[in-house]
C-alpha cells in the first residue's frame, strides 16, 4: 500500500455490500486500510453497519486470491490446485468453450453472475454471453432474491424499480406496513427514516413470523405464517373495502381492473384471514385503519413475502391494496420493494436475466432485439433466444441439453442455491467450471479453474441502489498484483475466441455502450455520465438525455404502461408448496443476520468480527422446544424432505410457536439450503427459500 495518508484525502466509494449501498472513504493507513462513512451521502448520513466498518479488512486480506489455479490433474476435481498463468488459465478455458459448443451447441456454455457485479461488468457479462458465445444459457442470482416483486411491479406499474421514491420519503410517510424485511438487522442505516418517522408521529407495522430487532420498533407486530401474507393482503383489501378505506376517485382516474379484484376478495372475510394466516382479526382491522386513515401510507415488502412459490401473486396482492388506497404516486406514499443485494436492481437492467436485454428490453421482443443489436454491431438474428432461470439451469447441469462449461461470476451457488446437495451434484457434473473469485469461496473449490479479481476499493463502476439512484463505485487502492478485474477476463476468453473487439475493459467506455443500450428503454440511462453521478450524490433512472434532472420519484402523473394506467391483478391464496404434516410437522423459514451478507463469502472472512467467527444457530419458540426436548444451546437436527443438517438452537419467545428460522450465510454442513425447497413461483421462478417443512430433533447438550 501508499503511505499512510489523511482521511481527507480518501476516495470516496460505497460499501460492498447490501443494496443501501452507504457512502464510504477509502485510504491508505499506517495499520493498513483507513475505512470511514461519508457524512454527506444520502442512504446513511454517516452511518455503516458492522458489515461496511469490517469490508476494509478484505482488502490485503491473506487468503485473498493473486494468481489463477487450476488442477493439477486436468478434468480430476479431486486432485490439489496448482498456479497457473493467466494465458494458460484461459487458454484452457477457451479450449472447453469452443471443444463444448462444437459437440454440443452454443448452449452448452452457460453464465452464472451475481447482484454484486456493476453496472458495467453486468452489461458486459450479458454482451459476453449472447455475442462472443451466443449462448442463451444466462441467469443471475438476482433470480433468487427480487425476481417476484420485480415481476408484480412490472406487471401493475409496467416498470420494476425496487423503491419508485428516495429512501428518506420514508421519514416523511404518516403510516408504514414492512412485510418480510428486517432492515434493523439488514441494512441498519437505513433504520433512521424509520426512526424520523416514528419520532413525527408515524405509525409502523410490520408483519415477520418473528419478533425482528425491525419489529420491536413498530407499533404493531403481526406474526403471520410464513406463506400467508396474500391471504393477509387480500384479508386487508376486503376489510378497507367494508371500511369505507378504498380512494375511488384514484381508482377511477388512475387504474384498471378493478372489479376483478374486488370480486375475487370478497371471500377474504376476516375471521377466515385469521385462521389462515394466524394474524388476529383485532389486528387486521386495526393494520387497515392505519393505513387508510393515514394522509400519507406506504407498503413496502422484501424477501419474507417475496421468496415463495406465491411469491409474485404475494407482492400483487399487497401492489392491489396499494392501488385501492391511492398510494402510489401519492407524495410519501406508494408501494416499494427492499432490494438486498448490492447491485441486485442494475443487475437485472442490463442483460443478466434469461428473459432480458439491457435497458429492461425482452430478448422475446423484435423491436428490443433490433435495438440492442444495433448498438453491438451485430445481426438482431444472431442473438440467442430467452434461456432457463437460475435454478433450472442449474438442475439440468451436465444433462444432454444442459450446460456443460459453466462461467460464474460474483456468486456462490454452492451455498446460496435451494436444495444445495443436489446443486453440488449438478457441478459435478460439469466438463469444466470456471469460477471467478477473491477467495477459495465453497463454489470456487468445487472449480476446475479459478479466476482472482478485483473487489470494491480495487475498481471502478456504477451500481443502482435500493432507490433506483445510479452511483460511482472508484478505485481507492490498486489490486494485488496479479489480479484482474472481471472485464479483462471477459475481455481476455473473448480474444481467444476471436472476437475480442466486442468487449472492452475501459469501465466508463462499457457505461457510455451501457447509456446507448439503455437509451429509449425503461431502465434509460442515457442522460446519465459519470460526470454527474459525482457531482449530485448518484442519478436516479429514468435519465433520457443529458439535460434530464434525473427521476427520483415515479407515477406522480402517469404510470408507464400503454394506457398510462397501473394494473390491479386478481390474485387468489395457495400454500406453500410443502405445508407441515405428522413427519415435519414444523415450518423452516431462512434469513440475514447482522453481521452477515449473503453466502458469507466475504463477511465469514472479516477480521476482528466476533459474529464473523460465529456458527449458525436455529431459532426455536419456547413452546416448540419444550415439545422436542430441547434446551438453550442443544444441538438439533433438523430434517426436511431434502435431507438432515445439525445446528446449535437458540431457545427464544421471538418467533412463532410453528416456526423454526434459520440464517443462510454458512456452507458445507452447516447450509440452511441443504434443507431448503426448490418449488419455484411460476411467473418470476424464485425458489421457496422462505417456508418447507421441518421436523426438529434434539441431538444432545451443549
Ligand atoms: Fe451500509 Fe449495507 Fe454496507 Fe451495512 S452492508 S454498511 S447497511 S451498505
Amino acid at each position: 500500500l501508499a503511505p499512510p495518508a489523511p482521511p481527507s484525502a480518501a476516495t470516496a466509494t460505497h460499501c460492498p455490500y447490501c443494496s443501501l449501498q452507504c457512502g464510504v472513504r477509502v485510504g491508505a493507513a499506517a495499520d493498513g486500510v483507513h475505512l470511514e462513512p461519508q457524512q454527506d451521502f444520502p442512504t446513511n448520513r454517516g452511518g455503516l453497519c458492522s458489515k461496511g466498518w469490517n469490508a476494509g479488512s478484505l482488502l490485503g486480506h491473506p487468503e485473498r486470491l493473486t494468481t489463477p489455479m487450476v488442477r493439477s490433474v486436468t478434468g480430476d476435481r479431486t486432485s490439489p490446485f496448482r498456479p497457473a498463468t493467466w494465458d494458460e488459465a484461459l487458454d484452457l478455458v477457451a479450449d472447453a468453450i469452443r471443444r463444448s459448443q462444437g459437440l454440443h451447441g452454443a448452449d452448452s456454455v452457460g453464465c452464472f453472475g451475481g447482484g454484486g457485479l456493476t453496472n458495467e461488468k453486468a452489461y458486459a457479462l450479458g454482451k459476453f454471453a449472447r455475442v462472443v458465445l451466443r449462448t442463451s444459457a444466462i441467469d443471475y442470482n438476482g433470480r433468487f432474491c427480487m425476481s417476484s416483486a420485480a415481476t408484480a411491479a412490472n406487471r401493475a406499474f409496467g416498470i420494476d424499480r425496487g423503491l419508485p421514491f428516495p429512501l428518506a420519503d420514508i421519514a416523511k410517510a404518516e403510516a408504514v406496513l414492512l412485510v418480510g424485511s428486517n432492515p434493523a438487522a439488514t441494512m441498519p442505516p437505513a433504520m433512521r427514516v424509520f426512526e424520523e418517522g416514528r419520532a413525527a408521529g408515524a405509525v409502523h407495522v410490520v408483519a415477520d413470523p418473528r419478533r425482528t430487532a425491525t419489529a420491536a420498533t413498530a407499533s404493531l407486530h403481526l406474526q403471520p405464517r410464513p406463506g400467508t401474507d396474500l391471504a393477509l393482503a387480500n384479508g386487508l383489501l376486503r376489510l378497507a373495502l367494508s371500511e369505507g378505506l378504498i380512494d375511488e376517485d384514484y381508482i377511477e382516474r388512475r387504474t384498471m381492473g378493478f372489479g376483478a379484484v374486488r370480486a375475487a376478495v370478497t371471500r377474504y372475510w376476516p375471521d377466515r384471514v385469521e385462521r389462515i394466516t394466524g394474524v388476529p382479526v383485532a389486528d387486521l382491522r386495526r393494520t387497515i385503519r392505519v393505513l387508510g386513515e393515514a394522509r400519507s401510507a406506504m407498503i413496502l415488502t422484501a424477501r419474507g413475502a417475496e421468496q415463495h412459490s406465491n411469491g409474485t401473486d404475494t407482492a400483487q396482492a399487497f401492489v392491489n391494496l396499494a392501488l385501492a388506497l391511492g398510494l402510489p404516486g401519492r407524495p410519501w406514499s406508494g408501494y416499494g420493494t427492499i432490494t438486498g443485494q448490492g447491485n441486485g436492481q442494475g443487475g437485472r437492467e442490463h442483460g443478466l436475466k434469461a428473459d432480458q436485454l439491457p435497458g429492461y428490453r425482452r430478448l422475446a421482443d423484435p423491436a428490443d432485439r433490433a435495438h440492442v443489436a444495433a448498438v453491438w454491431g451485430v445481426d438482431p438474428a444472431e442473438l440467442p433466444g430467452p434461456g432457463r432461470s437460475a435454478y433450472e439451469m442449474l438442475d439440468r447441469l451436465g444433462t444432454a441439453d444442459g450446460v456443460r462449461v459453466l462461467l460464474v461470476l460474483a456468486s456462490n451457488i454452492a451455498v446460496s442455491a435451494p436444495d444445495v446437495r443436489r446443486v453440488r451434484d449438478r457441478l459435478a457434473r460439469l466438463d469444466l467450471l470456471v469460477v471467478s473469485d477473491l477467495f477459495l469461496g465453497e463454489t470456487a473449490e468445487l472449480a476446475d479453474v479459478v479466476l482472482p479479481t478485483t473487489q470494491f476499493a480495487e475498481e471502478e463502476g456504477t451500481l443502482t441502489n435500493l432507490e433506483g439512484r445510479v452511483i460511482r463505485r472508484r478505485r481507492a487502492i490498486d489490486a494485488p498484483a496479479g489480479v484482474r478485474s472481471d472485464l479483462e477476463i471477459l475481455r481476455g476468453l473473448a480474444d481467444r475466441l476471436g472476437l475480442g473487439h466486442r468487449i472492452d475493459t475501459d469501465p466508463e467506455v462499457v457505461f457510455d455502450e451501457l447509456r446507448r443500450a439503455s437509451a429509449g428503454g425503461i431502465a434509460d440511462y442515457a442522460g446519465i455520465t459519470y460526470r454527474r453521478i459525482e457531482d449530485e450524490q448518484g442519478v436516479f433512472w429514468p435519465c433520457p438525455e443529458p439535460g434530464h434532472p434525473g427521476t427520483p420519484r415515479l407515477f406522480a402523473d402517469r404510470f408507464p404502461t400503454p394506457t398510462g394506467r397501473a394494473a390491479f391483478i386478481r390474485v387468489l391464496h395457495r400454500s406453500p408448496a410443502e405445508t407441515p404434516d405428522r413427519r415435519y410437522p414444523y415450518v423452516l423459514t431462512t434469513g440475514r443476520i447482522t453481521g452477515q451478507y449473503q453466502s458469507g463469502a466475504q463477511t465469514r472472512r472479516h477480521r476482528g468480527d466476533a459474529e464473523a467467527a460465529g456458527e449458525p444457530q436455529a431459532e426455536l419458540h419456547r413452546d416448540l422446544a419444550a415439545r422436542a426436548g430441547v434446551a438453550d444451546g442443544d444441538v438439533v437436527e433438523l430434517a426436511t424432505r431434502r435431507g438432515t443438517a445439525r445446528f446449535r438452537a437458540r431457545v427464544s419467545g421471538d418467533i412463532r410457536p410453528d416456526t423454526v428460522f434459520l440464517p443462510f450465510h454458512w456452507g458445507g454442513a452447516t447450509s440452511a439450503n441443504l434443507l431448503t425447497s426448490t418449488a419455484l413461483d411460476p411467473a418470476s421462478r424464485m425458489p421457496e427459500f422462505k417456508a418447507c417443512a421441518v421436523d426438529v430433533r434434539r441431538i444432545g447438550g451443549p
